[in-house]
């Protein structure tokens, strides 16, 4: 659905709330809320709706919101769920914007239809519905908390989008604790209407939210809530569970199956420029740094500290998260020399030693971050008995700020006790992410750098093929439907992939064995032969294919036993005949692989070959269609990627015209993504750089 701003904001920022269900019953979800508004402090009217009461905790009450004098916002409904679908037709006479439906009792208990009901009746009058079954929702700027969670969250900028509840109120508690803060907070439920796409974008463009994080079950609509995300301008971070369970729908393919593993998820996440953590303490701590501080534009970070081990901890740490340490240039050190005793180090990590106090800290920390060599900074300390660590964080907080510099991050880790504590409290509320641990510095950091890397990869768009025949591969997809058929032919397949110009190796069909002896004679050197069925999947299993045959009475031979073969494994199989196929030359084998994923639609996987695919798992996805440029750097994601660099004396392999098929072969399953489910092409053979690539064998299964 279009966002409709007037709408959202009626819904998320409501100037007038009704909460339709109030009570005076303490334990009650209809008394909570209201409670929650109050003491929050809404200063907004709000409107308590029952039946019975006349008045509700000290508030008028009406017995529908018919009844209410002044326009409603939002409406917060808990009543029983089988009355949800008449209140919202009131609500939308009364011109309600949205409604927070926190009742459940919808589609979580099998009740699809009262939860379509009521967004049917909602859109009829323009009315956006959040949930069914939510905590609701908690906005700081607004006072505003109509929700059954106690209290509104540690102030900030961050907003929360969860589609846990529970989740939601446990965390908005332990914001105190953790020191991050959230202007908003949002339940988002059932997901009947309002969803992460429309969230994205409606917290896009909130001036009030500069961070936004989401804890995700299951998207709906992934495509838009990656165009949504990549649009939103501000860093989008995400936990994603249940990853493992995702791939549960049966799939019949190699790809299918290497599918279900979440790395689909991985890759639309990647695509849309969104952040990834690990588990809610990461959320957390990656949130505070995305909400505090700008991105890490690029490689190059600086460590500070006053002790080797967390310096050394901190190296092994930012080499985990993919941002190795170089070593600072010349003029670099012979600064930062000037600023500790001569046992210190001013390589990378910088050591300041035990003896290092506010002035050492102070002005290294000024001078590295204001040099152009330097894209962000980790500053470590440990507590020491010398040195007092409220001093040093106000001596690395004076040096940011004297540095006049605002466009590169900075992050804190202090090791000690209570007095360390304190000095992070408040380098944090002076808007430097400080943590106990220099391990989470580091990697806060690298959320900054992977949010700038995904955004500058995000920027280069795929731009399609014009040198295609989408027509033609259509013709074939046509005759293999009227023959009743959805699993196509290697012929039919390599048919459809050559009008998407990918280099297929040259494949006729024969129908009988002199027909297969002159179709040998005309390739030039030996041939591969295989059996050509539809019923008849991986061909090798039922001896259907012989390779290097050379000769006329070879190919007779072969022709003969692999018919023999065929019908002994299938013996009511559909044989169109013998494929003949030119060899192709021994090269390097990946498999490229594509699904109609449910959740982001066509999705390509490229990985290194063959027939340990399933066991190696080495693959990698993304959500088609990719350029040649983002198709390249496919290549360098799996484990196996210096195979293809040429590893242990070996050419590098043709990565170039690899990523252009890989590109086409996105474009393909996109262009054909309404009758395309899966496909795959294993094995590729990938020759050294400048031979190209021979795709050998080709499938595709058309959706039922
Ligand atoms: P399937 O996967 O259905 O068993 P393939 O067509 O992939 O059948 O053939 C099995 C194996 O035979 C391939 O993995 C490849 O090693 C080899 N092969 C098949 N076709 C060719 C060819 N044209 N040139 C060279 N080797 C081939
Ligand atoms: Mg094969």
């Amino acid at each position: 659905m279009e966002l409709d701003l007037e709408v959202m904001d009626g819904l998320l920022r409501p100037q007038s709330i009704a909460v339709i269900g109030a009570s005076n019953t303490k334990g009650k979800i209809g008394f909570s809320v209201v409670n929650s508004l109050i003491e929050g402090g809404y200063e907004g009217p709000i409107y308590p709706i029952n039946t019975k009461a006349s008045e509700i905790q000290g508030l008028k009450a009406y017995k529908s919101v018919l009844d209410v004098p002044g326009e409603i916002d939002a409406a917060a409904v808990v009543v029983p769920a089988k009355f949800v679908p008449q209140v919202t037709k009131e609500c939308g006479e009364k011109g309600v914007k949205g409604l927070i439906v926190i009742a459940s009792g919808f589609s979580e208990v099998g009740r699809h239809d009262l939860e379509d009901e009521t967004v049917r009746i909602a859109h009829e009058y323009g009315m956006r519905v959040l949930g069914p079954n939510v905590v609701g929702i908690l906005s700081n700027s607004d006072n505003c908390n109509a929700s059954f969670a106690p209290f509104l969250p540690l102030p900030g900028k961050a907003a929360l989008v969860s589609q846990s509840g529970a989740l939601l109120i446990a965390m908005d508690a332990s914001t105190f604790i953790r020191r991050v803060g959230f202007d908003k907070l949002v339940s988002i439920g059932n997901m009947s209407d309002v969803n992460f796409a429309d969230m994205v974008m409606w917290l896009g463009q909130d001036e009030n939210t500069s961070c936004v994080s989401l804890y995700i079950e299951g998207l709906r609509d992934g495509r838009r809530f990656m165009n949504n995300a990549l649009s939103a301008g501000k860093p989008i971070i995400a936990l994603k569970s249940g990853t493992s369970a995702h791939g549960a729908a049966a799939a019949a393919s190699h790809t299918g199956s290497l599918a279900g593993s979440g790395k689909v998820y991985d890759a639309a996440f990647e695509q849309a420029g969104v952040v990834r953590a690990s588990n809610l303490n990461n959320l957390f701590d990656r949130t505070l740094a995305l909400s505090l501080q700008p991105p890490m534009q690029g490689d190059n970070l600086l460590i500070v500290t006053n002790g080797g081990g967390v310096g050394v901890l901190s190296t092994d740490s930012a080499e985990r998260y993919g941002i190795p340490l170089r070593f600072a240039p010349e003029d670099v050190q012979e600064e930062l020399k000037k600023h500790m005793p001569a046992f210190g180090s001013a390589r990378n990590p910088v050591d300041l030693t035990g003896m290092a106090g506010r002035d050492w800290y102070s002005d290294s920390t000024q001078y590295s971050y204001a040099h152009p060599w330097v894209d962000g900074l980790v500053v470590l300390y440990c507590e020491t008995a010398m040195t007092d660590p409220q001093d040093i964080a106000e001596g690395i907080k004076e040096a940011v700020g004297n540095s006049g510099v605002t466009d590169k991050p900075i992050a804190v880790s202090f090791v000690g006790g209570e007095r360390s504590e304190a000095a992070m409290k408040w380098l944090v509320e002076n808007g430097i992410p400080a943590y106990n641990e220099p391990d989470t510095a580091v990697n806060a950091m690298a959320a900054l750098r992977e949010y700038a890397r995904n955004q500058h990869a995000a920027a280069k768009p795929f731009q399609k093929y014009t040198d295609v025949d989408e027509a033609a591969a259509r013709a074939i997809i046509a005759k293999v439907r009227a023959d009743g058929d959805r699993d196509m032919t290697e012929i039919e397949s390599k048919g459809i992939f050559e009008s998407y110009g990918l280099p297929v190796a040259s494949t006729r069909l024969a129908a009988s064995e002199d027909e297969a002896v002159a179709k040998a004679a005309a390739v030039d050197g030996p041939v591969v032969l295989k059996i050509v069925s539809p019923d008849i999947l991986h061909k090798s299993d039922a001896g259907g294919v012989k390779v290097n045959v050379e000769g006329e009475e070879a190919v007779r031979t072969y022709y003969r036993e692999i018919l023999a073969n065929a019908k002994a494994y299938k013996p009511d199989a559909d044989v169109h005949g013998i494929a003949v196929q030119e060899m192709a030359p021994w090269g390097t084998e990946v498999i490229l692989g594509s699904v109609n994923d449910a959740t982001f639609g066509p999705t390509v996987m490229f990985g290194l070959g063959g027939i340990f695919v399933e066991i190696l798992k080495d693959v990698t996805f993304r959500v088609a269609p990719v350029s040649s440029e983002q198709a390249f750097r496919m290549l360098s994601d799996i484990n196996g990627a210096p195979i293809l660099e040429g590893a242990r004396g070996e050419e590098p392999k043709d990565r170039a015209a690899l990523a252009e098929v890989l590109s086409r072969y996105s474009q393909m399953i996109v262009d054909l993504g309404d009758e395309v489910l899966e496909t795959d092409a294993n094995p590729v053979i990938v020759y050294d750089e400048g031979d190209g690539v021979c795709i050998v064998d080709a499938r595709i299964i058309l959706k039922s």
